[in-house]
């Protein structure tokens, strides 16, 4: 894969032109108030009179209703919940989009998966962080930023490219380094590691480690701290060196225990699960799964979200996970709104 740095991308694309960051959640907030800081000049479109329109007040950046500010601008910034995208796009933004205009999203979902079909005048492009938006800021103001994926569906105006590497570095990506991928590559991989690995496998994987513990009479705050508290010192290993720095790290004893037994807990039948997952995501069953479930009010997913509230190990956790509450060092961390399920 071709890396690209500083020197490959110019701020310059910007001069005159008009960025539109539509929501002001996790990357809109961490990115419209990063391109700002680099001199671009960022109007956020949002619902008049909302939270997130009071947010962006707030933090002194231009404001506007959705429509207004997609007709102002040369790249319009999709950073919408992936759910809500589709009808956003068809009421407010499709109507009002400017000729030659970029169409920017930071994950593929609704364009892979023709949830959106943009005109064949503008440029569709992607610019997808790899890191959750306040990390981004945090890092930003540190003089860094965290690495990126760009991608270009559609170039109409022979400067797709060059806008989606721009806007990595505004956000001061570039600095770190910006891959090239493609809208469907990044849909799919995105969310097979969020199922299998990230989010669905790792939760899982916590949940039957806590529940073997606590059924063989072991105190629950116990079982915490072994296997949810102490994930992180590991996962944090593992991300900064890989395989070897953690078995470096950690005792042999621990190091021999955990090679001679990890395929009995994740087994041959995971692995075929992953590749039936894998295949569900390629084929479009789980964006009809997911997409009837939106428009089914969310019902599922709220009963889910209840049920995982009252799990043994998320009640426990509470109460330990007050014991380490340091105040925020002031000024480095913002208070960031809460994801809206
Ligand atoms: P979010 O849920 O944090 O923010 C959504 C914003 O959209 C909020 O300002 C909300 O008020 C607004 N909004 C919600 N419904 C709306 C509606 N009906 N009309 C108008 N505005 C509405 O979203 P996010 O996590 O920042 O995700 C945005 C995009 O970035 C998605 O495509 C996502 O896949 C992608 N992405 C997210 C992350 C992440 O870590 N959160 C990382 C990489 C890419
Ligand atoms: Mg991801």
């Amino acid at each position: 894969m071709k890396i690209y740095h500083d020197k490959d991308a110019d701020l310059k694309v910007f001069d005159g032109k008009i960025v539109a960051v539509l929501g002001y959640g996790s990357q809109g907030r961490a990115q419209a108030l990063c391109f700002h800081d680099s001199g671009i000049d960022v109007v956020v479109g949002v619902r008049k009179n909302g939270k997130s329109w009071k947010n962006a007040k707030e933090d002194g950046l231009k404001v506007a209703e959705i429509p207004d500010a997609v007709r102002q601008a040369d790249v319009v910034m999709m950073l919408l919940p992936d759910e809500v995208q589709p009808e956003v796009y068809k009421e407010l933004v499709e109507p009002n989009l400017k000729e030659g205009a970029a169409l920017e999203f930071a994950h593929g979902f609704a364009i892979t998966y023709k949830l959106i079909v943009p005109p064949s005048g503008v440029d569709v492009i992607m610019m997808a962080p790899k890191g959750p938006g306040d990390m981004e800021r945090i890092i930003f103001t540190e003089g860094f930023g965290v690495p990126a994926l760009i991608c270009v569906y559609q170039d109409v105006t022979g400067n797709a490219k060059n806008i989606a590497l721009g806007l990595a570095k505004g956000l001061g990506s570039t600095r770190a380094g910006v891959f090239e991928s493609t809208f469907a590559n990044e849909t799919f991989t995105d969310l097979f590691g969020e199922q299998s690995v990230l989010c669905g496998g790792q939760t899982e994987l916590i949940k039957r480690g806590f529940e073997t513990l606590v059924e063989a009479g072991y105190p629950p705050e116990m079982a915490y701290f072994e296997v949810l508290h102490e994930t992180k010192l590991i996962v944090d290993l593992i991300n900064k060196g890989g395989f070897d720095l953690m078995w470096n790290v950690v005792s042999n004893t621990a190091e021999y225990g955990g090679m001679t037994r990890r395929e009995r807990v994740v087994t041959q039948q995971s692995k075929d699960a992953m590749v039936q997952i894998l295949k569900e995501i390629e084929d479009g069953t789980f964006k009809t799964q997911w997409r009837a479930e939106y428009e089914n009010g969310l019902t599922e997913l709220k009963r889910m979200e209840e049920e995982e509230r009252k799990l043994q190990l998320e009640v426990v956790g509470k109460e330990i996970r007050k014991l380490f509450e340091r105040k925020a060092r002031a000024g480095r961390l913002m208070a960031w709104p809460r994801r809206s399920t």
